[in-house]
């Protein structure tokens, strides 16, 4: 494609993108193809000659866009939102235009410098202790892996990455039952084996119960296992609840223990200083992961991993080899050696971008917001006999179920689950489910950038009109 072509195209999608945005509110939620649609629709094999941008983007909006869930639709309340924000787009595309690596300082100075300045600004922005250093990772789901194994070399002396584990005694890490999944996945990953992520129990609020979790240690120690680290959860996924971090980080403190904070939904909300007090006691936290491309406006991918030693993450992971060998960044931070990739995207421009662009009082407005009309919405719920909330709201998250008076268990789980489903195929909001002590329940989660109160309310009147022809189940 010429660049003269590439600029007319450039506009084109320009074009399409603002219209999109301003037209997302009509399309259905979730995508409604079923399994293999969009498949059916793709040719087997790549074109031999190439095709005119025209056809290209034609089929963008016939095969593709069907099959998209739109997670910027001011009715996504499932899951965690994975906002964006025009500020954020804009970087993006600049971003892909300049595609710089950002491997070593020399690749790219502004990508390494801006990312360190940019961790500095969010460090602060959420209370977070200044001796942090942080940079940004592709996933909640890596900065965890890089804590943990962070944790690994700490409790081995440096010996697991140089020799393995072959020989040394079994390494344990501590999470609560209501962790997110990649805590385990990360420690299979860094070989510390899924037999010993010790899921400990929560109390009637899904927080961690700090006795189970000193018992586990202690029991672990008199069985010769090494405690690693303790993961405590700032915002859990399934319920939004929150580990008790103060009576944890005593724990970790007397013990020796590596403590990683996972925070990767509700850590926006440390922007607000009225739930700042669920850091209390950071002072003894080793490391904070954090997600922007959650609830921060920023497109995914933007992962935030501030640590107290990241020089132990990366003498676990530098490599020097001949052909990266550079002398001039040397009094730079090289964050290749602080993460899993070598190559590295320019992620930090879209946070310079949306932090500039909206300026920290119009996102705590916007993040605070989301949080009120979650407890207006619990509000609206309890009113309301037929339903029941069952946990929350905790920051911007609620869970309720279907029960009508006089129903047994086994009668409000069915309608519960079927509820949902009705909700999901009528397509006008989406919502996602989890269980609480084993029984199904429904999450409305509220945080896309796009989202006014008006849809909040739309969505509430969604769920009580398909309610009342649930009745029947
Ligand atoms: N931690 C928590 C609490 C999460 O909710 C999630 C994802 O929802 C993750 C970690 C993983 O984040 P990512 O999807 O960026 O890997």
């Amino acid at each position: 494609m010429k660049i003269e072509e590439f600029r007319a195209q450039a506009h084109r999608v320009a074009e399409w993108m603002a219209n999109y945005l301003e037209t997302v509110e009509g399309r259905p939620v979730r995508a409604q193809t079923s399994p293999g649609e969009i498949l059916a629709l793709l040719p087997g094999s790549a074109p031999e000659s190439g095709e005119p941008m025209e056809r290209i983007l034609a089929d963008f909006d016939r095969v593709i866009m069907p099959g998209i869930t739109h997670w910027q639709h001011p009715r996504f309340f499932a899951y965690f939102p994975a906002n964006s924000s025009p500020p954020s787009v804009l970087a993006e595309m600049l971003t892909a235009t300049v595609a710089a690596q950002g491997m070593l300082w020399e690749t790219s100075p502004a990508v390494n410098e801006l990312e360190t300045r940019m961790m500095e600004w969010l460090r602060d922005l959420l209370g977070l202790p200044a001796e942090f250093r942080g940079s940004i990772q592709d996933s909640g789901s890596s900065a965890n892996l890089v804590a943990l194994i962070a944790a690994r070399e700490r409790a081995t002396g440096g010996r697991a990455c140089r020799e393995g584990l072959a020989g040394h005694p079994p390494l344990a890490v501590y999470s609560s039952a209501e962790a997110h999944s990649s805590i385990e996945k990360a420690g299979k990953l860094a070989g510390l084996g899924s037999a010993f992520i010790r899921k400990i129990p929560v109390d009637r609020d899904q927080a961690m119960c700090t006795d189970a979790l000193q018992e586990a240690i202690t029991q672990d120690r008199a069985a010769g296992i090494v405690p690693c680290a303790v993961v405590a959860c700032l915002g859990t996924t399934g319920l939004g609840s929150v580990d008790p971090l103060a009576s944890i980080a005593e724990i970790t403190a007397r013990e020796n223990i590596h403590l990683h904070v996972d925070a990767a939904w509700a850590g926006a909300a440390m922007m607000l200083a009225e739930h700042r007090h669920h850091l209390a006691g950071i002072e003894h936290v080793d490391s904070i992961a954090v997600n922007p491309h959650k609830w921060l406006f920023t497109n995914f991918d933007c992962s935030v991993l501030w640590s107290r030693d990241p020089e132990g993450v990366a003498r676990a992971l530098a490599m020097n080899p001949a052909y990266l060998l550079s002398q001039e960044g040397a009094a730079m931070p090289e964050y290749r050696d602080w993460g899993v990739p070598l190559a590295r995207r320019f992620r930090s421009l879209k946070l310079w971008f949306v932090l500039r662009s909206y300026g920290a009082d119009q996102l705590r407005t916007m993040i605070r917001q989301h949080i009120d009309w979650t407890a207006r919405l619990a509000q609206l719920i309890r009113s309301e006999p037929v339903f029941e909330v069952v946990a929350g709201p905790r920051f911007a998250l609620l869970a309720f179920r279907y029960r009508p008076d006089g129903w047994d268990n086994e009668r409000v789980d069915a309608a519960t689950e079927a509820l949902l489903r009705r909700i999901n195929a009528d397509g006008r909001i989406y919502l996602t489910r989890t269980l609480l002590d084993g029984r199904p329940v429904i999450r409305f989660v509220i945080g896309q950038t796009y989202t006014q109160w008006r849809h909040v309310e739309e969505g509430w009147a969604v769920i009580r009109e398909l309610a009342r022809t649930n009745a029947a189940v």
